[in-house]
């Protein structure tokens, strides 16, 4: 494989001077794709995530997906692989623990993942899903123009991540900014990672969907998801329209934290959530207000992310990028 990796190091109809191989790793699906440097994505696989089955084979998936991307003609000009993954993640000994997928505990996936005929040889970089996704609206998206950010992802959890200085801000083991796990609530219900009124379980879609069932809201058809409750807020009901901006404020006051604490310029918020759109996002600045007290961390921007149903591929691909441009 190394000679065709040679000789692609200039792609045949791409501009670029290599390609990154990506892998998208979830408890649903592992998907994989090939990224140029410019964060289009040329070429995309994925397969269901065998999530309930033994580790080999998750593995046995992961593979697959390898098998078929490097049979792409595309391949011979791959420089490196990025792996975004479910967390936790520890970049320091490159295994993941993903909570859905219950037989991968301290999985050595960067081993594992290079040991692929196709990828022996090539750099494997590691990161978590959310970090991943800040590398990506960091490198290609809303937070390119700001050297101190704060990126998250609204969805079933919450994910984020730091950009500070101008670089993605990755942690000993890579989960810096895990700001779905710091508590905005002291004496908040528990939560599953073992602390109190942590914002993941006041903010995530599955917790703004929770809200509203238990304060009365009926949907109107079988979707009891957060994008339904997002309907029905746009529609003007009241209890939507208080689960959301339950969230809202939770979500600022996580964001208010993070800036006071390391002076972050924007906050970008992408996931399933935040394409509530008004819904979320007016409340959110509203309560900023209130929280964002301080004259230096007042004033941030808020913006919704650009990358969509992409990003985890193109995070992984900009985890492998950064770390290319690093060396
Ligand atoms: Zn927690």
């Amino acid at each position: 494989m190394s000679s065709a990796r040679t000789a692609g190091q200039a792609a045949p109809g791409t501009d670029a001077p290599g390609l990154v191989a990506a892998l998208d790793i979830g408890g649903t699906k592992i998907a994989g794709g090939l990224v140029d440097p410019s964060g289009r994505l040329l070429h995309q696989v994925q397969r269901p995530t065998p999530a309930r089955e033994d580790a080999d084979t998750v593995l046995g998936a992961v593979h697959r997906v390898l098998d078929e991307l490097s049979a792409h003609p595309l391949w011979g000009g791959v420089r490196s692989l990025g792996i975004g993954s479910a967390g936790p993640v520890d970049t320091s000994a490159g295994t993941v623990s993903p909570v859905n997928i219950a037989a991968w505990r301290g999985f050595p996936i960067v081993a594992e993942a290079g040991a692929h005929p196709a990828v022996r040889g090539l750099p494997v970089v590691l990161g978590g899903d959310a970090v991943a996704m800040t590398a990506a609206e960091h490198r290609y998206g809303a937070a390119r123009p700001y050297a101190d950010a704060l990126c998250l992802v609204v969805s079933t959890g919450v994910g984020a991540g730091l950009v500070l200085g101008g670089s993605v801000h990755h942690g000993r083991t890579g989960n810096a900014g895990h700001l779905g796990h710091i508590s905005v609530d002291l004496d908040g219900d528990p939560c599953p990672c073992g602390s109190r009124g942590c914002l993941e379980i006041l903010a995530s879609g599955t917790a703004i969907a929770a809200r509203a069932v238990r304060d009365g809201w009926r949907p109107t058809g079988p979707d009891t998801s957060a994008s339904a409750v997002a309907e029905a807020a746009r529609a003007g009901d009241p209890t939507a329209l208080a689960s959301f901006d339950r969230a809202a404020r939770a979500l600022a006051a996580g964001i208010a934290a993070t800036a006071t604490l390391v002076e972050i310029e924007a906050a970008v918020i992408g996931g399933g959530v935040a394409r509530a759109g008004d819904v979320l996002f007016d409340p959110l600045r509203r309560h900023l207000h209130t929280y964002a007290a301080l004259p230096f961390a007042a004033g941030l921007t808020v913006l919704p992310a650009h990358l969509g149903t992409d990003a985890g591929l193109v995070g992984a691909a900009a985890l492998a990028l950064d770390e290319l441009s690093a060396s």
